[in-house]
Formats: structure tokens, C-alpha cells, sequence
């Protein structure tokens, strides 16, 4: 039985009773007269709510149907729709909002007061290793570390840094997560992956602690020597064996520290305007083709294929420090009587210079990591005053001509240094 019926039931009751009541006291008419009374305060009371109802619906307009139950109803349907359309319309922001959530490079998440998750986008999802079923379980036991879970207890702790193996590859990321209030009870984690920069800072260490090693080396040598030098029992012959072994480590100072400029310099300049203007890579070929002949005094067989005019832009500077180190190393790291051939050319569009020696060669366990910063196969190699950064600089100088280093060598017979320079 539905509420009207209910109501209609109560009311044939209730004027049962009254109208029963009359007929016992009063006989026939007031048995009728009890009725109408009934009826009439029934009907008031109906034209009350109706009115109520009325005024409720013409809040905003009032209703001009001549038939007041079609205007109401036409006002009801009217309601309706426009709570449809509000429906609608909230449901769009909300997957709006979801979207706008997803592309944050940010994990985040909405915890419950038990630590329970209550929602959260991919990225904390692909951060934390979740499945979407981790949904309404405790976070502390869908992620097993005891750092985290310390973090989740005690409430006072802002942020959190700790270590999660990717579950498909294996790889550890850090992740760096802090926690904000939210509404009475709830709170949100805001989860970053901090990998990059943890390994940009490891790397800044690694760099600082490889610099300040090369440049003690050196420096203990120079030391050493001023001690002996210092002694009056050595000869002049030897003074002077102590005086250029001295020379040969302040240069390699020098080197290092001029190459750690250029490298800082590069560094920078990435993030900066560069600065190209155009220029005769053929002509720079060139006068890299001689420097090395003069650094190799006849001591090798050199040779030099050059195609003419070829003409790029960049940086002549640095270019030649680039394209000169390849040249200057072969030099270095072929022993007397070797051969060096350098090479210019252009086939269909694509620039090419290459130096091919027929040196000490590279074992391949180090080709990888050559061009890493003060990576040396042997420390005070052919090249006593070498400093290992002269690939880095390279690779860096390369980057920005948009050109790539490859290379190929064989440990004993020599090695091919080439440098390909992207089609336009
Ligand atoms: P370095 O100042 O020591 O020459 P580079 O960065 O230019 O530093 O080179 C890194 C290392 O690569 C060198 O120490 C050397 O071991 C190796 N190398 C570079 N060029 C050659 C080459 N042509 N033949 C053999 N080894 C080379």
C-alpha cells in the first residue's frame, strides 16, 4: 500500500469514526452534517498543501496555466530535466577533473583516516606498483616497506625518501612522498619519482670527487719533486730530469682544469641561446689535418681526404676543439710509424669526418664508457698529460651541432673515431 492510499484509508477511517460518533448522538443529520465537516476539512487541508506545493515550484516564475495540476506537472518535468542536466554536467567536471588528474607527472593519493586508499591517479598507481584491486585496502599492506610504513603511523612526520624496486623490470626508483590534511579526517600523498634528480646529485658527486682526484695527483707529484729539488745533493742532470717531469704534471693541471672550464662552459650553454653563425667545416678540417701533423713531428704516416666547401652552422670554436681532439688522440695512441688518415666527405647530404688510426686500439668492455667524464682506459697512458674529458667535451659539442660520435676499434690494431652529422 502506497502512501496515498495509506492516507486515503486513515481519512475514510477517521470519518468513519467521527461521522459513526454523530449518528449515535444526533441521529441522521448530524451523521451527514459530521460527514461534510469531514470532507470540507479534508479538501482545506488538501487546498493547503496544494498551495504549498505551488509556491515551492513558482519560486522563480509564477505559473500562468488556466489548469493548475497541468502547470504543475508541466513544472515538475521541467525540474527534472534540469536536474538531469546538472547530473550530467557534474559527472563531465568529475571526469574532467579525473583527466586533468591523470597527466600529472605527480602521483596522488587519498587516504582514509585508517590509512585505507580511497582513490588515487596512474601515476601513484605505476610510483607505488598498485593494482586498481589495491583500492580500499590499507596502504600498509599493499606496500611492504617498514620506512613507509613507520610514515603512515606516526602522523607528525611530514615527508618521507625511500627505495622501491619496479616489480616488471627490476629497477629501484626513489620516491619522495608528503602528506597533506584533508577534509576532518582523510589525508593526500603527493608522490614524486626523485630518480632523475638522485642520480643528477650522485653524478655532481662523483663529478666533484673525479676533479678534485685529478687535480691532487698531479699536484702530489709536484710535490715530491720540490722536496727533492729542495735536497743539494742532486746533480744538475737530475734537477733538470725533476724540473721537466714537474713541467709535464703542471700541464696536465692546466689541462684539466681548462678542460673542466670548456665542460662547465658547454654544460651551460646548453640550457642558453647557441650561438651558430655559418662556417666552412672543409677549411676547419683542414687546419685540424695540420695541428695534428705538427703534433705528430713526421713521426707518423698522415694522410687527409678532404671534400671542399662544405658548409654548415655552428660554433667554429667549439667544433674544432671537438673534431681536433679525435685527431690530437690518434696521434697520441698510435705508436711511431702508424698511420692516421683523416676524412671530410658528403654522400647525399650526409656530412661525415672521420679518423682512423692504426694505434693501440680499444678494448671493447671500454668503448661504452669512453665518453663518460675523466674515463681512461689507463691512467698515464700514451698521452701523459691526457685528462679523460676531452670525449666528454666532444660528445657535448656534438649534441649541439646535432651530429653523433661513433666508434669502432679493435685492442692492438687501431681504431675509427666518426662523427655523423644529422640529414637536413
Ligand atoms: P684523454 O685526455 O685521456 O685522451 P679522452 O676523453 O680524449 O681523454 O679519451 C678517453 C680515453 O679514450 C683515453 O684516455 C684513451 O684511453 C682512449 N682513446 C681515445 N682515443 C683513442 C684512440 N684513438 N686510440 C686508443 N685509445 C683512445
Amino acid at each position: 500500500m502506497n502512501s496515498v492510499s495509506r492516507a486515503l484509508w486513515r481519512f475514510l477511517l477517521f470519518a468513519g469514526i467521527i461521522a459513526g460518533g454523530a449518528w449515535l448522538f444526533g441521529g441522521q443529520s448530524a451523521f451527514l452534517i459530521a460527514l461534510c465537516v469531514c470532507f470540507s476539512l479534508q479538501l482545506m487541508s488538501h487546498f493547503y498543501q496544494l498551495r504549498r506545493l505551488h509556491d515551492y515550484l513558482t519560486v522563480e516564475s509564477a505559473l500562468d496555466d488556466e489548469n493548475l495540476w497541468a502547470g504543475l506537472f508541466a513544472r515538475l518535468h521541467e525540474r527534472d530535466k534540469q536536474n538531469l542536466k546538472q547530473k550530467q554536467q557534474l559527472k563531465q567536471n568529475l571526469a574532467r577533473f579525473q583527466r586533468a588528474a591523470e597527466i600529472m607527472p605527480e602521483g596522488i593519493m587519498v587516504l582514509s583516516h585508517q590509512g585505507r586508499i580511497e582513490w588515487f591517479n596512474q601515476r601513484a598507481l605505476q610510483h607505488l606498483n598498485l593494482r586498481e584491486e589495491d583500492k580500499n585496502h590499507l596502504l600498509i599492506n599493499v606496500v611492504r616497506i617498514p620506512a613507509l610504513h613507520q610514515f603512515l603511523q606516526q602522523r607528525t612526520q611530514k615527508e618521507i625518501k625511500f627505495s622501491l624496486q619496479d616489480n616488471p623490470n627490476g629497477l629501484i626508483h626513489h620516491l619522495h612522498i608528503s602528506r597533506y590534511p584533508f577534509e576532518k579526517t582523510s589525508e593526500i600523498l603527493h608522490i614524486t619519482d626523485i630518480s632523475l634528480s638522485e642520480e643528477i646529485q650522485l653524478n655532481r658527486n662523483r663529478f666533484i670527487s673525479n676533479a678534485s682526484h685529478e687535480l691532487r695527483t698531479p699536484l702530489t707529484v709536484l710535490k715530491g719533486f720540490l722536496e727533492h729539488l729542495l735536497d743539494d745533493q742532486l746533480d744538475s742532470q737530475q734537477r733538470q730530469m725533476f724540473l721537466q717531469l714537474m713541467q709535464q704534471q703542471a700541464q696536465r693541471m692546466e689541462n684539466v682544469v681548462n678542460d673542466l672550464m670548456t665542460l662547465s662552459r658547454l654544460t651551460q650553454q646548453h640550457h642558453q641561446e647557441k650561438q651558430h653563425t655559418p662556417l666552412n667545416l672543409s677549411a676547419l678540417v683542414e687546419r685540424v689535418f695540420q695541428d695534428s701533423q705538427g703534433l705528430s713531428q713526421n713521426r707518423h704516416q698522415m694522410s687527409a681526404s678532404i671534400a671542399p666547401n662544405i658548409q654548415i652552422s655552428g660554433n667554429e670554436h667549439d667544433l674544432y676543439s671537438a673534431l681536433s681532439n679525435l685527431a690530437f688522440n690518434a696521434v697520441h695512441y698510435t705508436p711511431e710509424g702508424g698511420e692516421i688518415s683523416i676524412v671530410l666527405q658528403q654522400d647525399n647530404g650526409q656530412i661525415s669526418f672521420k679518423v682512423k688510426d692504426t694505434g693501440i686500439g680499444i678494448a671493447p668492455e671500454h668503448l661504452p664508457r669512453l665518453t663518460e667524464r675523466f674515463y681512461q682506459v689507463q691512467k698515464n697512458g700514451a698521452n701523459k698529460t691526457g685528462t679523460g674529458l676531452g670525449l666528454a667535451i666532444c660528445k657535448y659539442v656534438l649534441m649541439e651541432h646535432h651530429a653523433t660520435l661513433h666508434i669502432d676499434s679493435e685492442l692492438g690494431k687501431g681504431s675509427v673515431f666518426a662523427v655523423k652529422w644529422k640529414k637536413n
